[in-house]
């Protein structure tokens, strides 16, 4: 068996035409335009790339896009400050920082000091809270993302086994919240997972969110189960010049493939339905800060 290849790249794309109609329609009928700002604190490298296409993606749609780089020596307390000026700006409607900081900063005081209604990345414990209870408001932007590949690959995911590898706040824990929404049975594995290879086989779903290049191996993998790999590992690649790099899932996608239904590939996979995703929740935060109903389009 040759699993189809889940095209992230389109399926984002069709989300971008959707996010900037509705971008216009609030604008034209609400004179609002959707702001989002970005934070980034210090140089790390993949977090410039990010930063740059998610600022870039933001224009795009026709929203107002807002970027701070402070640099790697700035203070807890200034970038406190800075994400309080935002929770007060009116032109902003969503407020990113960049993670990781540096070790000096700790994210959870920066996370808990966004206001949760502009909270896009879905961090704050408001949001983590109302996405586990299902009150409306903005949806972890990579959990989301794979949600709207699953929904568009496989449809109602009702009855499903899914197994998630991976237990952290960012992609773990809210996809398995937003899989239980969907009727799935879920089961999440992790670092003290007993024999992860046979609970991976049970799987109709596998969630590859570990952080470890191409541990998930082909044999691991159900014939025709739907393995969504969550995984960016930057690897040195000598061959392809000095100082090249290339990226790896957290699946062995030469052998998964072989056995899988379908599968994300990466990079092309899961990575631009989470910038999507992001863009989306701004629309989302900015209608409901301005009492108006979210469009339903937008979130799986
Ligand atoms: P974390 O490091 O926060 O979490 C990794 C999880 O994997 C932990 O729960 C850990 O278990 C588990 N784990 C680690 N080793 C093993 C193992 N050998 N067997 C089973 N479980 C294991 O990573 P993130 O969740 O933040 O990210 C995961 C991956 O997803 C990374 O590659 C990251 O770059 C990528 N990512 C991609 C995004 C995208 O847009 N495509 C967005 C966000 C992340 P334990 O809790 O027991 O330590």
């Amino acid at each position: 068996m040759t699993a189809k290849i889940i095209d992230g790249k389109s399926l984002a794309e069709g989300l971008r035409g959707r996010i900037a109609g509705h971008a216009q329609r609030l604008k034209s009928d609400h004179g609002i335009t959707p702001g989002l700002a970005i934070v980034i604190v210090g140089h790390d490298p993949g977090s410039q790339v990010y930063v740059a296409q998610k600022a870039k993606q933001t224009v795009e749609m026709g929203m107002h896009s807002e970027k701070y780089e402070l640099p790697e020596t700035a203070s807890e307390a200034e970038v406190l400050v800075l994400v309080q000026k935002l929770n007060a700006d009116r032109a902003i409607h969503g407020i990113l920082v960049q993670l990781p900081v540096p070790d000096h900063i700790d994210s959870r005081n920066i996370i808990q000091t966004i206001d949760p209604a502009k909270d896009v990345d879905c961090f704050t414990p408001a949001s983590v809270g109302k996405l586990a209870i299902g009150l409306p408001g903005p949806i972890s932007c990579t959990p989301l993302g794979c949600l709207m590949l699953l929904r568009d690959q496989l449809g109602d995911l009702s009855g499903l086994h899914a197994v998630v590898v991976g237990r952290s706040n960012l992609v773990g824990k809210p996809i398995t919240q937003l899989l239980l929404r969907e009727n799935c049975t879920v089961t999440m594995a992790h670092s003290r997972t007993r024999d992860l290879p046979f609970i991976v086989r049970q799987a109709d779903i596998v969630i590859a969110a570990v952080g470890r290049p191409e541990m998930i191996k082909g044999d691991w993998i159900k014939l025709g189960a739907t393995v969504i790999d969550v995984g960016i590992n930057r690897i040195d690649a000598p061959e392809r010049g000095p100082g090249k790099t290339r990226l790896l899932g957290d699946v062995d996608f030469a052998s998964a493939s072989q056995v899988a239904g379908a599968i994300t590939p990466v990079p092309g996979g899961v990575g631009p339905m989470t910038i999507a995703c992001l863009l989306a929740n701004t629309i989302t935060t900015a209608s409901l800060i301005n009492g108006l109903m979210p469009p339903s389009d937008l979130i799986a």
